[in-house]
């Protein structure tokens, strides 16, 4: 993928993300790591996703510096490229989505409640401790906690949901939101039941499987 192609995806997510109501305001952010560039392509901060362009989309190197773009990069950039020199992703979809972020204020991970949380989740979406926005701390913390997983919370905050493609990501971030709507609403009807460990790992393995083929 080039440059031009990378900014264009990024747009179309933004906005797609601002209409299902993963993103509010000029909150939240996504990014495309090109290796072959050297280039994060990421949405720019404070800028409103009804009237964002392909201009405002911003381009930086690995280390955060500004090649493209009229407006500086979202302030969250430092937590997207943790992520990317780790190695775990080449795509960043970060929100501030309604109820998972509810789990979020209440410092504890979404549960396994639902089966294709495990496909596209990897399990239960862990919690890790609020800090600082923007910080390289808040970073650290993030590449560990999302490590082995799809999607983390970030205390206080919101989600961050990783993929191999913006495509993986963004359905990633979907679907840490509707399994934590599921399961607030569940847990209005009474106590929930998480999914048996014994058969997530059927799942897994099972997931393994066709992987292989
Ligand atoms: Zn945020």
């Amino acid at each position: 993928m080039d440059i031009s192609t990378a900014k264009q995806k990024v747009l179309f997510w933004a906005k797609k993300a601002y209409d299902q109501m993963l993103f509010a305001g000029t909150s939240g952010n996504l990014s495309i790591y090109l290796p072959d560039f050297g280039v994060v392509v990421i949405t720019p901060t404070s800028v409103r996703y009804e009237t964002m362009q392909i201009e405002d989309i911003v381009v930086t190197d690995i280390e955060g510096n500004r090649i493209e773009g009229r407006y500086a990069a979202s302030s969250e950039n430092p937590l997207h490229r943790a992520i990317y020199k780790a190695g775990l992703a080449k795509s960043v979809v970060h929100t501030h989505s309604p109820y998972a972020t509810s789990f979020a204020v209440n410092n504890c991970s979404i549960p396994l409640v639902l089966i294709e949380m495990i496909p596209f989740l990897g399990g239960e979406v862990p919690c890790v401790p609020v800090v600082l926005p923007g910080t390289d701390d808040l970073a650290a913390g993030v590449v560990e906690g999302i490590r082995g997983k799809n999607a983390c919370l970030m205390g206080n905050h919101g989600v961050v949901a990783i993929g191999e493609d913006i495509e993986t990501a963004f359905i990633r971030a979907e679907y840490a939101e509707d399994a934590a709507k599921i399961c607030k609403l569940a847990m209005i009807g009474g106590t929930i039941k998480p999914i048996p460990a014994d058969l997530e790992e059927m799942m897994n393995q099972r997931i393994r499987k066709r992987q292989s083929k």
